[in-house]
C-alpha cells in the first residue's frame, strides 16, 4: 500500500484533497470509513488529544492498524492539535502515521524550536510518519459559534505570511502545514464562516513548498473549498458538522426508541447521522 505521503501527492497531483474526519467513538470511525469506502478514497481519522484520551491513544491506533491491515484500505491516523513536545512523543511512540504540533499561539521561535523537535524525534522513529505545524491562530474548540473567538486571524495582516512559511518549513522540516487563510475552527450558529484567501493560499503553497491543510472546515462555503484545493490545500479538517449530526442524530434516536436500552441499537440510528454521503449535514 502506498503512504499517507504519496497519496497526498497523488490527491495534489489529480487537484483533490484528502478528507480528515474526527471522531469521540467508534460510531465515528466506522461512519468515516464507510463513507470513504463508499467513494472508495483514501481517508484520515483525526483525533485531538481530548478525543483522543477518550478513545484512548495506543488503543485508537491499535484500531485504525486492524482495519488498515484486515481490509487493505488505505485509512490513515491523525493526532490532531497537539500542544507539547510530550504529547507528540506520546502518539508516535503509538504508531500514529501523522500528528499535528500546533504552536500557533507560542511565538515564532519558541514554535520553531519544539517543531523541530518533534520533527527529529518522529522521524527517528518512523521516516515515514508525518508532522504538521500550524502557523497563524484560527481558533481551538471545534463547536458552533455565537461570534468569531477573539484573537483570530480572518483577513489581511494577521493571515498566515508566505514568507514566514518558508522560513518556518525550512527551520523545521515539517511535511505538512496549516495555515491561517480565512479559515476558523468551529462553525458560525447563523450564516457561513469568513470566506477564505484563495490567492494567499496559492501564495503560501509555492513559498512553502509543502501540501497545505486547511483546518475549520466546517462551515466553509463549497466554492472555496474548490477554489483552495485546485491552489495548494490537500487535505480538509471537518469535526464541528459531525458533532452536529451526532448529537441530533443520537436525540432522534432516543426520541424514536424511547425503550430501547440497548446501545448497539440506538447508536447505530445516531451514526447514521454521520454518513458523510448523505449529503449536506446542514439539511438536517
Ligand atoms: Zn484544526
Amino acid at each position: 500500500m502506498k503512504s499517507l505521503k504519496e497519496y497526498i501527492a497523488e490527491a495534489e497531483a489529480k487537484k483533490v484533497a484528502i478528507g480528515h474526519f474526527n471522531i469521540s467513538n467508534l460510531e465515528g470511525v466506522w461512519a468515516a470509513y464507510g463513507a470513504a469506502k463508499k467513494l472508495n478514497l483514501p481517508v484520515i481519522i483525526g483525533v485531538s488529544e481530548g478525543e483522543r484520551d477518550f478513545v484512548g491513544v495506543k488503543q485508537i491506533a491499535a484500531i485504525i492498524k486492524s482495519i488498515r491491515e484486515e481490509d487493505e484500505y488505505p485509512i490513515f491516523l491523525n493526532a490532531d492539535h497537539t500542544y507539547s513536545f510530550e504529547r507528540v512523543k506520546e502518539v508516535v511512540d503509538a504508531g500514529f502515521d501523522a500528528v499535528i504540533f500546533d504552536g500557533a499561539q507560542l511565538s515564532f521561535e519558541e514554535n520553531i524550536k519544539i517543531a523541530k523537535q518533534c520533527v527529529e524525534y518522529a522521524k527517528s522513529k518512523n521516516p515515514e510518519m508525518l508532522v504538521e505545524c500550524e502557523l497563524g491562530y484560527i481558533g481551538t474548540s471545534s463547536k458552533l459559534l455565537d461570534a468569531l473567538p477573539e484573537g483570530v486571524a480572518t483577513s489581511g495582516d494577521a493571515l498566515t505570511h508566505p514568507d514566514m512559511a518558508k522560513q518556518f518549513v525550512e527551520a523545521t522540516g515539517i511535511d505538512l502545514l496549516a495555515p491561517a487563510v480565512g479559515n476558523v475552527h468551529g462553525m458560525m450558529k447563523v450564516g457561513n464562516d469568513p470566506r477564505l484567501d484563495i490567492p494567499r493560499i496559492k501564495q503560501i503553497r509555492e513559498a512553502a513548498g509543502v501540501p497545505l491543510v486547511l483546518h475549520g472546515g466546517s462551515g466553509t462555503v463549497d466554492q472555496d473549498f474548490v477554489d483552495g484545493i485546485h491552489n495548494g490545500i490537500a487535505i480538509v479538517h471537518i469535526n464541528t458538522e459531525l458533532r452536529v449530526a451526532f448529537r441530533k442524530g443520537l436525540e432522534l434516536a432516543l426520541q424514536e426508541h424511547p425503550d430501547e436500552i440497548a446501545p448497539y441499537k440506538y447508536l447505530k440510528e445516531a451514526m447514521k447521522s454521520l454518513d458523510i454521503c448523505r449529503g449536506p449535514i446542514k439539511a438536517l
